[in-house]
């Protein structure tokens, strides 16, 4: 039996054959985490963390282990051609990286095409139509500003990291966390929903600690001695698939609670804040909305052109329109976002307080 059929039969089999072991005790933190003793052969690594904060991973052998077998996994449950090239746009490459190969993991299957990388900043659409990569693997923000009529040797892209908003046939998505590596990965068989890894057990909670069916994710990994219960801070929807594999199913990641619109009626949805139509409109690269008071939104945008006062106009009413409630919307310009994980909506608005948080 080859790697391949085995994995196939056994995430068909072993799941629904495992007894869950019941969760129990206090949920975890991030603050209280990271004040744990790192765990024997534990070594730490530093991010630059969604927020700009540097957060402390603490990793094991056992995850790096599990993390190469998940990307592998990716690669077979997708049907990547092994001898494409991948170029790979993401927030942790500093500088322009050529590569021989997609790395060691992969030598258990067979030999592969290279890696170009490139910084997250600059002009990417004239570099990728000069590497013309069969994969590209990057943020769905990133994703958003590419122009992929040009790629024509393009078969598949791959992206974590953030909410997808925008769904392309081609697109495979997975859910990972600098904490746990991948925690997820989209169903090859099901583009609606995403598969999660043995290793770890995801619970949906509701704001009191019970089970639900949409909610915070709590995260246990059981290849951690201290990752039990952990409040990941984001929330998603429990799914079912049909597909036949046994293992637990995500519907969908709504997002973070910080990336939440507040009506002045209190309600809160996840906006979309018009992403698909602004470039009808107007040359806007990437853009971000910022709430910063019951009534007003902060749009700031990064443009190729400078907006006439008819385009300004098209924009805010979209973005109203998209958030449900006419805001007050403040356009500004600036010319890069912060590096690192990048959010499109962001609400700095403490309806408790009234106030903007920093
Ligand atoms: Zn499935």
């Amino acid at each position: 039996m080859n790697l391949k059929k085995l994995l196939l039969q056994m995430e068909r089999t072993q799941w629904k054959k495992r007894n869950i072991p019941p969760l129990k005790g206090p949920i975890l933190t991030r603050e209280v985490v990271q004040s744990m003793p790192l765990p024997k052969n534990g070594f730490i690594t530093r991010t630059s963390g969604s927020t700009g904060v540097p957060v402390e991973v603490r990793r094991t052998i056992l995850s790096k282990l599990w993390y190469d077998a998940t990307t592998l996994r990716e690669v077979i449950w997708h049907k990547r051609k092994l001898t494409e090239s991948f170029a790979v746009i993401r927030p942790n490459v500093t500088h322009e990286v050529f590569e021989p190969s997609w790395g060691p993991a992969f030598a258990l299957i067979g030999q592969t095409g290279p890696v170009y990388a490139h910084p997250v900043e600059g002009d990417l659409n004239t570099w990728l139509q000069k590497v013309q990569p069969g994969y590209l693997y990057t943020l769905p923000s990133i994703l958003e500003t590419i122009d992929l009529s040009k790629l024509e040797k393009l078969k598949g892209i791959k992206t974590t990291g953030e909410t997808v908003r925008k769904k392309y046939p081609s697109l495979v998505d997975s859910y990972s966390s600098e904490e746990f590596g991948t925690i997820a990965i989209q169903c090859p068989d099901n583009p609606d929903v995403y598969h999660v890894m043995e290793n770890i057990i995801v619970e949906i909670l509701d704001e009191k600690d019970k089970p639900t069916t949409q909610g915070r994710v709590i995260i246990t990994d059981l290849s951690s001695e201290y990752l039990y219960r952990y409040d990941i801070g984001d929330y998603a929807e429990l799914g079912e698939c049909h597909c036949g594999r046994g293992l637990q199913t995500i519907k969908r990641i709504l997002g973070r609670k910080r990336n939440m619109v507040t009506l002045p009626d209190g309600s809160r949805h996840w906006p979309r804040i018009g992403s698909r139509s602004f470039r009808e409109i107007a040359k806007v690269r990437r853009f971000q909305g910022v709430q910063v008071s019951a009534t007003t939104v902060e749009l700031r945008l990064i443009v190729d052109e400078v907006l006439t006062k008819d385009q300004e106009q098209k924009i805010r009413n979209l973005v109203q329109k998209s958030l449900g409630y006419p805001f007050d919307i403040q356009l500004r310009y600036v010319d890069e976002f912060p590096p690192g994980k990048f959010e499109e909506f962001v609400n700095k608005y403490d309806a408790e307080r009234h106030v903007c948080k920093k």
